[in-house]
């Protein structure tokens, strides 16, 4: 889109100080850019570390990478483009839809890229937060708004011997388009949402694929279609009746939540069954099933989506290895059996740290307190997933307990960035120093929260990106996409404490 460090339009994102600063212009800071304008606050940059917007489906290139929600719903509800191409849009498609929207809405002059964050600082008595990015610069902001994304930077997994490694090797999420698969002998480690969409795209060209897999998941169809060019026609003349599919669609992904999420309920047994079923009659080989089998609970690990997954893994150039692997060699991957595979290729579709747990750069509030350090002592808790106590004016977007496993997290970022704009109108509008959410408001959220976790199968014993190192889930939001609407609906003043600017007064005065 830029390039990298470029400075972009005119004079919203060249200045230093600013009333807001929003961090990453993927799908949940462009949303906030969008609100915020439409909100009337129009002093704001959004900053944006790389060299284009689009977040993970920028990032996310890998050959069959596509979305596993439906795109009439994995869009804006209040942006609904009539021509997706297909039931389940791909990565290209995706990145395009928050390309127009960004030109749709004008925020170009508010982009700033090659801006990376390295440390944020609260001014306490300034009422200012104080960025550093990696360059040096420095900027202000009354307000910041961390749209950073949770599952963002690859994790690359500690086999011993990895680096050894003398053939090409490289994360889904840094996809090198320039190593030619064709005819190699390629393997795949991890059997997760990505990997079940790079393993049918790339089986059909590679010589022999080796995919390593310590936990099989769940899997379910994927009911994935090209969208006839009538529907499309009908879509564009009739925006009522997307709206309507949308709303069915939306509404049919709440009612799998109980199923999902609810442990060993009737409806969670019977969802298995379907997909035992699935699996049965995609897999005829009785031993490929075997390995290929879940034992663990449906929805404690994300439920992948997919009609092709199964049938690639059942050609005959594929190799499903279930030993552990104890490392990496020059030539290949060797497992616990002994046996060394020689690959050409390794590609490590390990997924991603999970940086809700720790703050992604240095961020200190109130008496310099680090919040990697609070949420390391205490876990990853936030008022609404939103406002942390003791780092007033700082926003998350997708924070702790705001991720759903059921449905699409655009529905959560888009309340967030609603009731955000609500919050810093109420800043601005009364000219105050500082919204601090109570400590007791954000306790007693959490604490419901995590009470409510204990009935959870994502706390059925299984291992999952969703728990921390403790075993909890400061993940995902234990409820339906319409309660965490809801909640977050309206911005409730007296959730926080409220500070003015005094004059002549330095200390703070209660609002
Ligand atoms: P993931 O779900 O965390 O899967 C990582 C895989 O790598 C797992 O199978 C894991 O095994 C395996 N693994 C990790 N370390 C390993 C090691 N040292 N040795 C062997 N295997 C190892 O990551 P992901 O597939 O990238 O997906 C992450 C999340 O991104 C998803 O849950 C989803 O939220 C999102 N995503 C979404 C879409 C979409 O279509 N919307 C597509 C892709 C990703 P274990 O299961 O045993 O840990």
């Amino acid at each position: 889109m830029r390039k990298r460090g470029s400075q972009i339009g005119s004079s919203p994102a060249q200045k230093a100080d600013y009333r807001v600063i929003v961090i990453g212009a993927g799908f949940s800071g462009i949303n906030a850019g969008i609100r915020l304008k439409q909100a009337g606050i129009t002093d704001f940059v959004i900053l944006e570390r790389a060299d284009d917007v689009g977040g993970t489906w920028r990032d996310n290139t890998y050959p069959g990478c596509a979305c596993d929600v439906p795109s009439v719903v994995y869009s804006y509800s209040f942006e609904q483009r009539p021509d997706w191409s297909r039931s389940f849009a791909g990565n290209h498609e995706i990145h395009q839809y928050i390309r127009r929207c960004v030109e749709k809405y004008d925020l170009m002059p508010w982009l700033r890229f090659g801006a990376s964050v390295q440390q944020a600082v609260f001014d306490d008595r300034a009422g200012l937060w104080r960025l550093t990015l990696e360059d040096g610069r420095q900027l202000t902001a009354r307000a910041v708004v961390s749209a950073v994304g949770g599952l963002v930077n690859p994790a690359y997994p500690a086999i011993p011997g990895l680096e050894t490694f003398k053939g090409q090797q490289f994360h889904t999420a840094r996809w090198q388009h320039d190593v030619d698969l064709r005819g190699k002998r390629v393997a795949v480690i991890g059997t997760g949402a990505s990997a079940i969409q790079v393993i049918p795209a790339i089986q059909p060209t590679v010589s022999r694929l080796k995919v390593f897999q310590r936990t099989p998941a769940w899997v379910l169809p994927k009911p994935d279609f090209a969208v006839a060019a009538r529907t499309r026609r009908l879509f564009a003349r009739l925006p009522v009746l997307q709206r309507a599919v949308r709303n069915g669609i939306f509404a049919a992904s709440e009612a799998i939540f109980g199923p999902l999420v609810i442990v060993d309920s009737p409806a969670s047994r019977l969802l298995e069954r379907g997909a035992h079923a699935y699996l049965k009659r995609q897999i005829q080989s009785p031993a490929l099933r075997r390995k290929l089998t879940p034992d663990f609970h449906i929805g404690c690990k994300r439920v992948l989506l997919s009609s092709d997954y199964y049938p690639a893994l059942a050609q005959e150039n594929v190799d499903v290895i279930t030993d552990a692997i104890v490392q990496v060699t020059p030539r290949g991957v060797v497992t616990a059996d002994g046996t060394t595979h020689e690959v050409d290729v390794i590609v490590l579709a390990t997924g991603f740290r999970l940086d809700i747990g720790n703050a992604p750069f240095e961020v200190r509030g109130l008496e310099g307190v680090s919040l990697s350090d609070v949420w390391a002592r205490r876990g990853s808790k936030a008022y609404l997933g939103m406002a942390v106590s003791g780092f007033p004016n700082w926003f998350l977007m997708l924070g702790p307990n705001t991720g759903p496993g059921h449905t699409s997290v655009l529905v959560y970022t888009e309340a967030q960035a609603s009731y955000i704009a609500q919050a810093l109108k109420t800043l601005f509008e009364r000219n105050l120093r500082y919204l601090n959410v109570r400590q007791r408001e954000q306790d007693a959220w959490h604490d419901a929260l995590q009470a409510r976790m204990r009935h959870t199968s994502w706390t059925s014993g299984c291992r999952s990106w969703y728990l921390d190192a403790n075993g909890e889930n400061h993940a995902l939001f234990p409820g339906l996409a319409s309660e965490y609407v809801l909640r977050a609906k309206t911005f409730r003043p007296e959730k926080y404490d409220l500070t003015v600017f005094v004059p002549g007064v330095e200390e703070s005065a209660p609002a």
